[in-house]
Protein backbone atom coordinates (compact mmCIF):
# COMPACT_ATOMS: atom_id res chain seq x y z
CA UNK A 1 0.00 0.00 0.00
CA UNK A 2 1.43 2.88 -1.18
CA UNK A 3 1.98 5.98 1.29
CA UNK A 4 3.18 9.89 1.73
CA UNK A 5 5.06 12.42 3.20
CA UNK A 6 4.11 15.88 2.82
CA UNK A 7 6.23 18.48 4.43
CA UNK A 8 5.20 22.08 4.69
CA UNK A 9 8.18 24.46 5.20
CA UNK A 10 6.03 27.44 6.32
CA UNK A 11 7.20 30.90 4.87
CA UNK A 12 10.53 29.35 2.91
CA UNK A 13 9.48 30.84 0.07
CA UNK A 14 11.52 33.78 -0.49
CA UNK A 15 12.76 36.49 -2.76
CA UNK A 16 16.72 37.48 -3.93
CA UNK A 17 18.51 38.54 -0.81
CA UNK A 18 21.58 41.41 -0.76
CA UNK A 19 22.99 39.77 2.44
CA UNK A 20 22.66 36.11 0.24
CA UNK A 21 24.73 37.71 -2.69
CA UNK A 22 20.42 37.90 -4.47
CA UNK A 23 19.78 34.67 -3.69
CA UNK A 24 17.39 32.60 -1.52
CA UNK A 25 17.55 31.05 1.53
CA UNK A 26 16.66 27.73 -0.30
CA UNK A 27 19.57 28.39 -3.05
CA UNK A 28 22.18 28.99 -0.41
CA UNK A 29 21.33 26.54 1.96
CA UNK A 30 23.66 23.00 1.41
CA UNK A 31 20.69 20.75 1.62
CA UNK A 32 21.99 17.54 -0.39
CA UNK A 33 19.12 15.32 0.53
CA UNK A 34 16.14 17.73 -0.71
CA UNK A 35 17.88 18.07 -3.78
CA UNK A 36 18.62 15.09 -4.66
CA UNK A 37 14.45 14.40 -3.84
CA UNK A 38 14.02 17.45 -6.71
CA UNK A 39 16.66 15.48 -9.11
CA UNK A 40 15.08 12.75 -9.11
CA UNK A 41 11.45 13.79 -8.95
CA UNK A 42 9.65 16.66 -10.34
CA UNK A 43 9.38 20.07 -9.56
CA UNK A 44 6.60 23.12 -10.13
CA UNK A 45 5.63 26.44 -8.51
CA UNK A 46 2.57 26.80 -6.19
CA UNK A 47 -0.26 29.49 -6.13
CA UNK A 48 -1.15 28.77 -2.59
CA UNK A 49 -4.86 30.51 -2.45
CA UNK A 50 -4.45 32.73 -5.93
CA UNK A 51 -1.69 35.06 -7.09
CA UNK A 52 -0.41 37.92 -5.06
CA UNK A 53 -2.78 36.82 -2.43
CA UNK A 54 -0.98 37.10 1.16
CA UNK A 55 -2.30 34.09 2.94
CA UNK A 56 -2.30 33.39 7.02
CA UNK A 57 -0.92 29.99 7.71
CA UNK A 58 -4.26 29.21 8.54
CA UNK A 59 -6.45 29.92 5.40
CA UNK A 60 -3.10 28.74 2.86
CA UNK A 61 -3.03 25.34 5.37
CA UNK A 62 -6.56 25.05 4.53
CA UNK A 63 -6.07 25.40 1.27
CA UNK A 64 -2.82 22.86 0.77
CA UNK A 65 -5.38 20.39 2.45
CA UNK A 66 -8.12 20.85 -0.15
CA UNK A 67 -10.61 22.90 1.73
CA UNK A 68 -11.09 26.28 -0.29
CA UNK A 69 -10.60 29.34 2.64
CA UNK A 70 -13.02 31.32 1.05
CA UNK A 71 -16.21 28.65 1.87
CA UNK A 72 -14.30 26.86 4.75
CA UNK A 73 -12.91 29.74 6.67
CA UNK A 74 -14.10 29.36 10.43
CA UNK A 75 -12.50 33.18 11.30
CA UNK A 76 -9.19 33.29 13.77
CA UNK A 77 -11.39 32.68 17.09
CA UNK A 78 -12.44 28.94 16.40
CA UNK A 79 -8.65 28.39 15.35
CA UNK A 80 -7.27 29.85 18.02
CA UNK A 81 -9.35 27.37 20.09
CA UNK A 82 -8.47 24.80 18.55
CA UNK A 83 -5.09 25.56 18.84
CA UNK A 84 -5.74 26.08 22.38
CA UNK A 85 -6.50 22.36 22.80
CA UNK A 86 -10.14 22.94 23.48
CA UNK A 87 -12.31 20.46 21.46
CA UNK A 88 -15.18 22.54 19.48
CA UNK A 89 -18.26 21.20 17.94
CA UNK A 90 -20.13 22.97 14.62
CA UNK A 91 -21.78 25.73 15.96
CA UNK A 92 -19.66 26.93 18.51
CA UNK A 93 -18.82 30.31 18.53
CA UNK A 94 -15.36 31.34 20.00
CA UNK A 95 -13.55 34.68 20.53
CA UNK A 96 -10.12 35.41 20.62
CA UNK A 97 -9.43 37.25 23.66
CA UNK A 98 -7.01 39.59 25.53
CA UNK A 99 -6.64 40.37 29.39
CA UNK A 100 -6.35 44.05 30.37
CA UNK A 101 -6.39 46.86 32.78
CA UNK A 102 -9.18 49.57 32.40
CA UNK A 103 -9.92 52.30 34.39
CA UNK A 104 -13.40 52.40 36.30
CA UNK A 105 -14.65 54.27 33.23
CA UNK A 106 -14.00 50.75 31.85
CA UNK A 107 -11.02 52.71 29.28
CA UNK A 108 -8.47 50.88 28.27
CA UNK A 109 -5.41 51.63 30.27
CA UNK A 110 -3.51 48.44 28.79
CA UNK A 111 -4.88 46.34 26.04
CA UNK A 112 -2.37 43.28 27.26
CA UNK A 113 -2.40 43.40 31.21
CA UNK A 114 1.19 44.16 31.37
CA UNK A 115 1.86 41.73 29.17
CA UNK A 116 3.58 39.63 31.77
CA UNK A 117 1.36 37.20 33.64
CA UNK A 118 2.71 34.70 35.78
CA UNK A 119 1.28 31.09 35.32
CA UNK A 120 -0.39 31.56 38.86
CA UNK A 121 -2.15 34.69 38.01
CA UNK A 122 -3.56 32.82 34.65
CA UNK A 123 -4.76 30.04 36.52
CA UNK A 124 -6.93 32.69 38.76
CA UNK A 125 -7.91 34.91 35.84
CA UNK A 126 -9.05 31.43 34.59
CA UNK A 127 -10.89 30.28 37.66
CA UNK A 128 -12.42 34.16 38.20
CA UNK A 129 -13.98 33.72 34.87
CA UNK A 130 -15.49 29.93 34.32
CA UNK A 131 -16.17 29.42 38.27
CA UNK A 132 -17.47 33.44 38.73
CA UNK A 133 -18.66 34.83 35.91
CA UNK A 134 -19.79 32.03 33.46
CA UNK A 135 -22.15 29.86 35.87
CA UNK A 136 -24.39 33.08 36.32
CA UNK A 137 -24.36 34.23 32.49
CA UNK A 138 -25.26 30.36 31.98
CA UNK A 139 -28.12 30.35 34.34
CA UNK A 140 -29.93 33.71 32.51
CA UNK A 141 -28.85 32.80 29.30
CA UNK A 142 -28.39 28.85 28.93
CA UNK A 143 -25.50 28.96 27.05
CA UNK A 144 -22.48 27.40 28.03
CA UNK A 145 -18.83 28.47 27.74
CA UNK A 146 -15.40 27.83 28.50
CA UNK A 147 -12.46 30.71 28.58
CA UNK A 148 -8.79 29.46 28.00
CA UNK A 149 -5.66 31.38 28.93
CA UNK A 150 -3.53 30.79 25.69
CA UNK A 151 0.15 32.55 25.39
CA UNK A 152 0.87 36.06 27.39
CA UNK A 153 -2.11 38.05 27.55
CA UNK A 154 -4.36 36.06 25.12
CA UNK A 155 -6.65 33.30 25.61
CA UNK A 156 -10.16 32.20 23.92
CA UNK A 157 -13.92 32.29 24.92
CA UNK A 158 -16.18 29.52 23.59
CA UNK A 159 -19.81 29.68 23.45
CA UNK A 160 -22.00 26.64 23.14
CA UNK A 161 -26.06 26.62 22.85
CA UNK A 162 -28.11 28.48 20.26
CA UNK A 163 -25.46 31.31 19.89
CA UNK A 164 -24.38 33.42 16.68
CA UNK A 165 -21.09 34.52 15.33
CA UNK A 166 -22.38 37.73 14.07
CA UNK A 167 -21.08 40.35 16.51
CA UNK A 168 -18.52 43.06 16.83
CA UNK A 169 -15.81 43.12 18.91
CA UNK A 170 -15.68 44.59 22.82
CA UNK A 171 -11.81 45.31 22.36
CA UNK A 172 -11.42 48.68 21.24
CA UNK A 173 -8.23 47.92 19.49
CA UNK A 174 -6.24 51.23 21.28
CA UNK A 175 -5.54 52.28 24.77
CA UNK A 176 -7.72 55.13 25.79
CA UNK A 177 -10.75 54.08 24.12
CA UNK A 178 -13.79 52.51 26.06
CA UNK A 179 -14.03 48.68 26.07
CA UNK A 180 -16.90 48.22 23.27
CA UNK A 181 -20.43 47.43 23.42
CA UNK A 182 -20.98 44.38 21.34
CA UNK A 183 -23.59 45.12 19.39
CA UNK A 184 -25.82 42.14 17.09
CA UNK A 185 -24.81 42.24 13.33
CA UNK A 186 -27.74 40.01 12.54
CA UNK A 187 -30.77 39.26 13.83
CA UNK A 188 -30.17 36.02 15.27
CA UNK A 189 -26.99 37.49 17.29
CA UNK A 190 -28.61 39.75 19.58
CA UNK A 191 -28.57 37.26 22.60
CA UNK A 192 -25.12 36.43 22.08
CA UNK A 193 -24.67 40.42 21.92
CA UNK A 194 -26.49 40.45 25.24
CA UNK A 195 -24.78 37.75 26.59
CA UNK A 196 -21.42 38.93 25.58
CA UNK A 197 -22.26 42.59 27.25
CA UNK A 198 -23.17 41.18 30.21
CA UNK A 199 -19.85 39.23 30.06
CA UNK A 200 -17.89 42.90 29.71
CA UNK A 201 -19.79 43.89 33.02
CA UNK A 202 -19.70 40.89 35.32
CA UNK A 203 -16.01 40.25 34.29
CA UNK A 204 -14.81 44.05 35.40
CA UNK A 205 -16.76 43.09 38.71
CA UNK A 206 -15.67 40.10 39.80
CA UNK A 207 -11.97 40.06 38.92
CA UNK A 208 -11.41 43.70 40.60
CA UNK A 209 -11.79 42.01 43.86
CA UNK A 210 -9.85 39.18 42.76
CA UNK A 211 -7.17 38.77 45.65
CA UNK A 212 -4.66 38.42 42.95
CA UNK A 213 -5.29 41.89 41.99
CA UNK A 214 -4.53 43.09 45.53
CA UNK A 215 -1.17 41.93 45.20
CA UNK A 216 -0.63 43.12 41.38
CA UNK A 217 -1.69 46.79 42.34
CA UNK A 218 0.57 46.74 45.72
CA UNK A 219 3.69 45.50 43.46
CA UNK A 220 2.96 48.72 41.45
CA UNK A 221 1.44 46.42 38.65
CA UNK A 222 -2.13 47.44 37.17
CA UNK A 223 -4.89 45.16 38.02
CA UNK A 224 -5.68 42.44 35.25
CA UNK A 225 -9.74 43.48 35.18
CA UNK A 226 -10.71 43.25 31.68
CA UNK A 227 -10.88 40.51 29.62
CA UNK A 228 -11.35 41.90 26.01
CA UNK A 229 -13.08 39.80 22.91
CA UNK A 230 -12.71 40.15 19.08
CA UNK A 231 -12.92 37.82 16.16
CA UNK A 232 -15.87 36.04 16.72
CA UNK A 233 -16.47 33.24 14.36
CA UNK A 234 -18.51 29.77 14.04
CA UNK A 235 -16.94 26.64 13.45
CA UNK A 236 -17.77 24.40 10.47
CA UNK A 237 -18.71 21.09 10.09
CA UNK A 238 -15.43 19.70 7.65
CA UNK A 239 -15.59 16.37 6.05
CA UNK A 240 -12.81 14.60 7.27
CA UNK A 241 -9.75 14.20 5.27
CA UNK A 242 -9.86 10.47 5.82
CA UNK A 243 -13.59 10.33 4.02
CA UNK A 244 -12.47 13.18 1.80
CA UNK A 245 -9.57 11.48 0.23
CA UNK A 246 -9.95 8.20 1.54
CA UNK A 247 -6.76 8.24 3.69
CA UNK A 248 -5.49 7.87 7.52
CA UNK A 249 -3.66 11.02 8.16
CA UNK A 250 -1.55 12.18 10.81
CA UNK A 251 -0.05 15.45 11.61
CA UNK A 252 3.09 16.33 13.46
CA UNK A 253 3.51 19.83 14.09
CA UNK A 254 4.76 21.87 16.86
CA UNK A 255 2.29 25.14 16.65
CA UNK A 256 -0.64 24.53 18.09
CA UNK A 257 -2.76 26.38 15.51
CA UNK A 258 -1.34 23.76 13.01
CA UNK A 259 -2.44 20.85 15.27
CA UNK A 260 -5.66 22.78 15.66
CA UNK A 261 -6.34 22.76 12.08
CA UNK A 262 -5.11 19.25 11.68
CA UNK A 263 -7.41 17.89 14.75
CA UNK A 264 -10.19 19.76 12.93
CA UNK A 265 -10.08 17.79 9.51
CA UNK A 266 -9.45 14.44 11.01
CA UNK A 267 -5.81 14.16 11.45
CA UNK A 268 -4.45 11.88 14.52
CA UNK A 269 -2.06 14.43 16.18
CA UNK A 270 1.38 12.91 17.13
CA UNK A 271 3.35 14.14 19.94
CA UNK A 272 7.59 14.55 19.23
CA UNK A 273 9.43 15.86 22.06
CA UNK A 274 11.32 19.18 21.76
CA UNK A 275 9.01 20.08 18.96
CA UNK A 276 7.38 22.85 19.39
CA UNK A 277 7.60 25.35 16.72
CA UNK A 278 11.00 27.07 17.92
CA UNK A 279 13.80 27.38 16.54
CA UNK A 280 15.71 24.77 18.22
CA UNK A 281 13.25 21.87 17.49
CA UNK A 282 14.36 18.66 17.29
CA UNK A 283 13.34 18.00 13.25
CA UNK A 284 15.80 14.69 13.75
CA UNK A 285 12.93 13.33 15.99
CA UNK A 286 10.01 15.03 14.33
CA UNK A 287 11.24 13.14 10.70
CA UNK A 288 12.21 9.52 12.52
CA UNK A 289 8.84 9.61 14.13
CA UNK A 290 7.13 10.66 10.81
CA UNK A 291 8.75 7.42 8.89
CA UNK A 292 7.49 4.73 11.67
CA UNK A 293 4.04 6.69 11.59
CA UNK A 294 4.01 5.65 7.96
CA UNK A 295 3.69 1.96 9.54
CA UNK A 296 0.27 2.91 10.57
CA UNK A 297 -0.80 5.76 8.79
CA UNK A 298 -0.88 6.43 4.74
CA UNK A 299 -0.58 10.00 4.98
CA UNK A 300 1.85 11.92 7.26
CA UNK A 301 2.13 15.59 7.25
CA UNK A 302 4.86 17.50 8.92
CA UNK A 303 4.90 21.12 9.55
CA UNK A 304 8.31 23.23 9.97
CA UNK A 305 7.70 26.63 11.71
CA UNK A 306 10.94 28.10 12.07
CA UNK A 307 11.49 28.60 8.13
CA UNK A 308 8.62 31.24 8.94
CA UNK A 309 9.71 32.87 11.98
CA UNK A 310 13.21 33.61 10.85
CA UNK A 311 11.82 35.26 8.20
CA UNK A 312 10.01 37.68 10.62
CA UNK A 313 13.05 38.56 12.02
CA UNK A 314 14.70 39.29 9.25
CA UNK A 315 17.66 36.34 10.18
CA UNK A 316 18.83 35.25 6.33
CA UNK A 317 21.50 32.97 8.03
CA UNK A 318 19.29 31.70 10.32
CA UNK A 319 16.85 30.65 7.75
CA UNK A 320 19.87 29.08 5.51
CA UNK A 321 20.23 26.83 8.70
CA UNK A 322 17.01 25.90 9.58
CA UNK A 323 16.48 24.30 6.44
CA UNK A 324 20.24 22.62 6.38
CA UNK A 325 18.79 20.91 10.02
CA UNK A 326 15.72 20.00 7.97
CA UNK A 327 18.11 18.20 5.15
CA UNK A 328 19.28 16.52 7.96
CA UNK A 329 16.23 15.37 9.36
CA UNK A 330 14.94 14.47 5.88
CA UNK A 331 18.19 12.16 5.31
CA UNK A 332 17.36 10.09 8.35
CA UNK A 333 13.36 9.99 7.21
CA UNK A 334 14.64 8.35 3.96
CA UNK A 335 16.83 6.06 5.80
CA UNK A 336 13.41 4.40 8.12
CA UNK A 337 10.29 5.38 5.36
CA UNK A 338 8.72 2.06 3.92
CA UNK A 339 10.43 2.02 0.46
CA UNK A 340 6.93 2.53 -0.97
CA UNK A 341 6.48 6.28 0.40
CA UNK A 342 5.76 9.37 -1.73
CA UNK A 343 7.25 12.56 -0.71
CA UNK A 344 5.11 15.77 -1.14
CA UNK A 345 7.53 19.22 -0.69
CA UNK A 346 6.42 23.32 -0.39
CA UNK A 347 5.77 26.15 1.67
CA UNK A 348 1.99 27.41 2.70
CA UNK A 349 3.04 30.97 1.65
CA UNK A 350 6.42 33.30 0.60
CA UNK A 351 8.12 34.81 4.05
CA UNK A 352 10.69 37.11 2.21
CA UNK A 353 13.38 37.96 4.43
CA UNK A 354 13.11 41.71 2.64
CA UNK A 355 9.33 42.11 3.87
CA UNK A 356 9.44 40.33 7.22
CA UNK A 357 6.11 39.22 6.83
CA UNK A 358 3.52 36.55 4.52
CA UNK A 359 3.39 37.62 0.95
CA UNK A 360 1.34 36.30 -2.40
CA UNK A 361 4.53 34.62 -4.29
CA UNK A 362 4.02 31.38 -5.60
CA UNK A 363 5.98 28.88 -3.37
CA UNK A 364 8.20 25.54 -5.11
CA UNK A 365 6.47 22.45 -5.21
CA UNK A 366 8.33 18.91 -5.50
CA UNK A 367 7.26 15.39 -5.69
CA UNK A 368 9.14 12.15 -5.31
CA UNK A 369 8.37 8.42 -5.24
CA UNK A 370 8.67 5.35 -7.38
CA UNK A 371 6.58 6.42 -10.10
CA UNK A 372 6.89 9.99 -10.07
CA UNK A 373 7.80 11.81 -13.52
CA UNK A 374 11.61 13.17 -13.18
CA UNK A 375 12.60 16.16 -14.71
CA UNK A 376 15.57 18.28 -15.14
CA UNK A 377 15.12 20.48 -12.11
CA UNK A 378 18.21 19.22 -9.59
CA UNK A 379 18.00 21.97 -6.89
CA UNK A 380 14.16 22.93 -4.94
CA UNK A 381 13.99 26.54 -5.04
CA UNK A 382 12.10 28.90 -6.24
CA UNK A 383 13.94 30.16 -9.18
CA UNK A 384 14.76 26.31 -10.77
CA UNK A 385 11.02 25.12 -9.53
CA UNK A 386 9.52 27.45 -12.18
CA UNK A 387 10.77 25.66 -14.55
CA UNK A 388 9.60 22.17 -13.70
CA UNK A 389 6.99 19.22 -14.46
CA UNK A 390 4.36 20.79 -12.89
CA UNK A 391 4.40 24.73 -13.89
CA UNK A 392 2.07 26.21 -11.50
CA UNK A 393 -0.63 24.02 -9.94
CA UNK A 394 -2.72 25.98 -6.87
CA UNK A 395 -2.73 25.08 -2.65
CA UNK A 396 -6.41 22.92 -3.41
CA UNK A 397 -4.69 21.22 -5.42
CA UNK A 398 -2.45 19.19 -3.82
CA UNK A 399 -4.11 16.49 -1.97
CA UNK A 400 -5.71 15.77 -5.04
CA UNK A 401 -2.33 15.28 -6.20
CA UNK A 402 -1.29 13.19 -3.48
CA UNK A 403 -4.01 11.15 -3.76
CA UNK A 404 -3.74 10.79 -7.13
CA UNK A 405 -0.40 8.74 -6.65
CA UNK A 406 -1.82 7.34 -3.21
CA UNK A 407 -5.01 5.68 -5.97
CA UNK A 408 -7.58 6.21 -3.26
CA UNK A 409 -9.82 8.59 -5.45
CA UNK A 410 -12.42 7.41 -7.15
CA UNK A 411 -12.88 8.06 -11.02
CA UNK A 412 -14.70 10.79 -11.90
CA UNK A 413 -16.75 9.88 -14.85
CA UNK A 414 -16.74 6.53 -16.51
ZN1 LIG B 1 2.70 30.11 7.47
ZN1 LIG C 1 4.36 33.89 9.54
Amino acid sequence: MPRALLVILDGCADRPVKELGGKTPLEVAVKPTIDRLAAEGSCGLMDVISPGIRPGSDTAHLAIFGYDPYKYYPGRGPLEALGAGLMLSPGDVAFRTNVATVNSDLIVVDRRGGRYIDPGEVREIENVVNNEVLPILKGKYGIDAIYKQTVEHRGVLVLRGGVSPHVSDTDPHAVGAKVSEARALSNDAKVTAEFINEFTKLVYEKLSRAEFNERRTREGRGPINMVLLRGAGSMRNFEPLSSRYRIKPAIIAGVALIRGIGRALGMDAINVNNYIGSKDDDFMAAFQTAAKALGNYNFVFVHVKSTDSMSHDGDARGKVMIMERVDAGMRSFLEEAPGDTYIFITCDHATPIVVKDHTGDPVPFMAWGPDVMKDDITQFSERTCARGFWNRIRGIDVMNIIANYLGTLEKFGE
